[in-house]
């Protein structure tokens, strides 16, 4: 077994999901569906997980965690929540896909469309990956132009166009992250600095009328947490305006998250093309992107931008995000609220935790999404991918170790945003602060 652990990981403890990890290695490449679940990053064997209740997951090892993963971000009631489950077993008798229509669909379709400010019309897909594939096709159907505009750091799934690697300089031109992209797609994607309006201007300056999108995730949530600086996503607004250029919002991670309008919503800029994900399929797999009528309207059947899925608007998955948006909106959002209060609560106990372990943090927050950087010293902040590389992955080796090992989960990678949900209580918050005092001061000593 690869137990090297820089943490020293107390083996006994997680014999079980050692072994199941020896068992999947055998079967599926690093043992995992999806690689950041491989736990490489901070050098720890995975934990295989049974059960996930309220905030609260259980591994094989019957070890309960505190949950910061909530399943990279669609858990936002928590795990297992009631209502989803109930809604869950009476769909589930009548059939798990149809390949037809089902009025679910327009139940879903109604609350995004009521929700999201850029939102007219709505395609379902199964994954953020595919929302934001689909999203390019057609902007760069309607647009009649090629090149697309995205910003080094921010996630867009995997689809080939969109899985650049960081370039240098502010316009550089995309080269393939991985081996099987040609370059020729890439190409076609400039990059630039998140947070950095003026480098969105020189690259659409650089390439004129050549640009369809600007995509961007309008708070970065794959490089940890980095907010939009104020007035970024206004600017991106004007310069798309003024150059005839699509304004894309990723909304994948932040879509119901930030408020039920996301961070359109939130920051008040509206995009003219949306990507959902996450939440929207309320822990099913389910996404989603829209537009204004016209735009939307150009896609097959009604246009002729082809995208299709043999199992988009699955009954199961329209059931569980139709359940989440409702407990989202009841009383007023009053589940933001209360989001808001306990997170705001967490983000100042880590600082302060931090403070006393010696350990300089910058801990970065919107809503339920929150982002602690392990920076040189006490005032640093991080705005973009080089702020947020530059930051000392080793600390954070050492400190997901020892919150694991104290019994709270958190993204096994430096760059992962938290997610605090509704079912993380005060006694949940006080607990992982806990353990996070004695992590810091292991982080700092490294
Ligand atoms: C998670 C995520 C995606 C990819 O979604 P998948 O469902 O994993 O394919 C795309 N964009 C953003 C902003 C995301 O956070």
């Amino acid at each position: 077994m690869p137990a090297t652990s820089s943490t020293t990981a107390p083996t006994d403890r997680y014999a079980k999901s050692v072994l199941a990890h020896a068992h999947a290695r055998t079967l599926m490449p690093g043992g995992v569906s999806s690689p950041v679940r491989a736990f490489k990053a901070v050098g720890r064997t995975p934990v295989t997980v049974v059960s996930g209740r309220g905030a609260t997951v259980t591994d094989v090892d019957g070890h309960d965690y505190i949950d910061y993963v909530g399943s990279y971000g669609p858990l936002i009631l928590g795990h297992a929540p009631e209502a989803v489950t109930v809604a869950l077993a009476k769909v589930v008798g009548h059939g798990t896909s149809f390949g037809m229509p089902t009025e679910a669909e327009n139940r879903l379709a109604e609350k995004v469309i009521a929700a999201v400010p850029g939102i007219e019309l709505v395609r379902f897909v199964n994954s953020g990956t595919e929302a934001a594939m689909s999203a390019i096709r057609l902007a760069r159907a309607v647009s009649g132009r090629d090149k697309i505009i995205k910003c080094v750091g921010c996630y867009h799934g995997h689809t080939d166009s969109l899985l650049v690697a960081a370039g240098s300089g502010a316009t550089t031109l995309g080269v393939p992250s991985s081996p099987g992209v040609p370059a020729s797609v890439t190409g076609n994607t400039v990059l630039v600095p998140y947070n950095d309006a003026g480098a969105v201007r020189a690259a659409i300056a650089a390439h004129p009328g050549a640009i369809a999108a600007v995509a961007v995730e309008p708070i970065a949530g794959n490089m940890g947490c980095i907010p939009p600086e104020p007035g970024y996503l206004q600017a991106l607004r004007d310069l798309c305006d003024e150059t005839g250029t699509l304004l894309l919002f990723d909304e994948v991670m932040t879509g119901f998250r930030v408020g039920l309008g996301g961070a359109q919503g939130l920051y008040g800029v509206t995009p003219d093309l949306t990507c959902l994900g996450k939440i929207v399929g309320g822990g099913l797999p389910c996404a989603a992107y829209g537009a204004s009528e016209a735009v939307m309207r150009q896609v097959a059947p009604d246009g002729p931008v082809y995208q299709a899925g043999t199992l988009s608007g699955n009954p199961l998955a329209m059931a569980a995000g139709g359940t989440v948006l409702d407990a989202l909106a009841a009383d007023d959002s009053a589940v933001y609220k209360d989001l808001e209060v306990v997170s705001a609560g967490l983000a100042a106990g880590l600082e302060a935790a931090a403070k006393k372990g010696g350990c300089p943090v910058y801990v970065t927050r919107v809503g339920s999404m929150l982002g602690v950087f392990f920076v040189d010293k006490d005032g640093d902040r991080v705005t973009d991918y080089a702020g947020a590389t530059a930051c000392h992955t080793d600390r954070y080796t050492a400190f997901f170790g020892a919150m694991l090992d104290g019994g709270v989960m958190l993204a096994p990678s430096a760059y992962e945003t938290w997610f605090v949900s509704a079912a993380h209580d005060d006694e949940a918050i006080r607990h992982t602060l806990e353990v996070a005092e004695g992590a810091f001061k292991v982080a700092a000593g490294v």
